[in-house]
């Protein structure tokens, strides 16, 4: 007989052997054993051929690196912690000191702060371009230049660029470059779904998981896809080495997510452009941003290159409207919750300011709304909307 606290750990239980369940197991392990030691010194931990150890992943996590490769069009699928953690991760596979990358001018925020900070800390060198320029992105590149990243559309100012067109101009500037130029996109906004990123050219694609692949505004997780092994091996090794693991049940959160993405996307895409079109309508906007409505920046290209929209859309209210006033609207909202992130079922919306300081053309001069729409219904939606403009009359700045 054992030690009860050995037997507890040593139990006979084993799993049903004919229990086909529909979702996935859910598996989580911090590690697993080995029959023998030669068993554990020949298993393959570089190329997911077998288990080795919990952070190189589990039954779980390699079901949903397969799923999301799958949604994106690509080959190769890495999970990381968050969406932010993707963006990293590719920078850190890549870059070296003495080497610069390119980032756009409207792209996610922290993508750019870690560039500011850590990267330059790191003696990697970047420069802003205007993404709806690729005459600025040409000029931009250079003998240093190791990683162009692009977004599509801008975050919060929601600018289509012709994504084919930047990834020509690196194109033709790789091949005088010795190690060649990575092009990568945060694909947040497509998710895989509103168009390919790999038939549009680009080499590597990053995507926030927390936003629609979870769906459920109950999890982080984030994944960097590619269609080439070599880069997939850079990006996979770094990974192994820096500990960006993710826990099994946040991915059984993502892979239960899936099933209902493409509904999802479509409702929201749906909701979306019928409260972005009635917003274009009212006294106190100037202009409406949303790639599918016409006049947006790079709508044409948007009609050319996809087939569906995400939940976002910019308000960009009258230049009487001062900042307090535009709070006010946003402090009257009932269903439109205050919030960053997106893509989840609750609506919400952000004010924005728009740095003077960019490249990217700001043409306009009044505060900025963003909106994110969930699954509620639209009436009520819009109905909550209608409610909250007129309270800007009434709060002078
Ligand atoms: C939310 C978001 C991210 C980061 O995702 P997190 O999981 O919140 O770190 C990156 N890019 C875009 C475009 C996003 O919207």
């Amino acid at each position: 007989m054992t030690e009860t606290s050995t037997s507890l750990i040593h139990h006979p239980y084993k799993p049903p052997s004919a229990f086909e369940a529909i979702p996935p197991g859910v598996h989580k392990a911090s590690t697993i054993v080995f029959p023998t030691v030669a068993a554990l010194r020949t298993r393959d931990w570089k190329h997911k051929t077998g288990y080795t150890y919990g952070l190189h992943g589990t039954p779980t996590t390699f079901t949903l690196e397969e799923r999301i490769a799958t949604l994106e069009g690509g080959t190769y699928c890495t999970l990381v912690p968050s969406g932010l953690a993707a963006v990293v991760l590719v920078g850190m596979a890549l870059l070296k000191s003495g080497d610069e990358l390119l980032i756009p001018d409207n792209a996610y925020g922290p993508n750019k702060a870690f560039a500011q900070s850590e990267l330059a800390a790191w003696g990697i060198s970047h420069q802003f371009y205007d993404p709806m320029n690729p005459a600025d992105l040409a000029a931009k590149l250079g003998a240093k230049t190791r990683l162009v990243w692009l977004e599509a559309p801008g975050s919060i100012t929601l600018e289509f660029p012709d994504l084919p067109q930047l990834v020509a101009v690196v194109k033709a500037h790789t091949q005088a470059h010795p190690e060649g130029i990575v092009t990568a996109l945060d694909n947040t906004w497509g998710a895989g779904i509103a168009f390919n990123a790999f038939t549009l050219g680009v080499d590597i694609s990053a995507h926030a998981l927390t936003k629609y692949p979870s769906g459920g505004a109950d999890v982080l997780m984030g994944s960097v896809v590619t269609r080439s092994e070599a880069l997939h091996h850079l990006i996979h090794f770094c990974h192994m080495r820096i500990g960006y693991g993710v826990a099994g049940n946040d991915a059984e959160l993502v892979l239960r997510g899936l099933n209902s993405i493409a509904l999802r996307y479509a409702a929201q895409d749906a909701a979306t452009r019928a409260l972005a079109s009635w917003l274009q309508g009212q006294p106190q906007v100037e202009a409406v941003l949303h790639p599918a409505l016409a006049g947006s920046p790079g709508h044409d290209v948007w009609k050319r290159d996809c087939s569906a929209a995400a939940c976002l859309f910019s308000a960009v209210f009258k230049p009487d409207y001062g900042p307090s006033q535009i709070d006010h609207f946003c402090d009257s909202l009932k269903l439109f919750k205050i919030g960053y992130s997106w893509a989840g079922p609750m609506s919400l919306c952000v004010p924005y300011d728009i740095p003077a300081s960019r490249t990217t053309p700001w043409l306009y001069k009044g505060g900025l709304v963003r909106f994110s729409v969930g699954l509620e219904a639209v009436s009520d939606l819009q109905a909550d909307v209608a409610q909250a403009l007129p309270a800007m009359q009434y709060s002078k700045d």
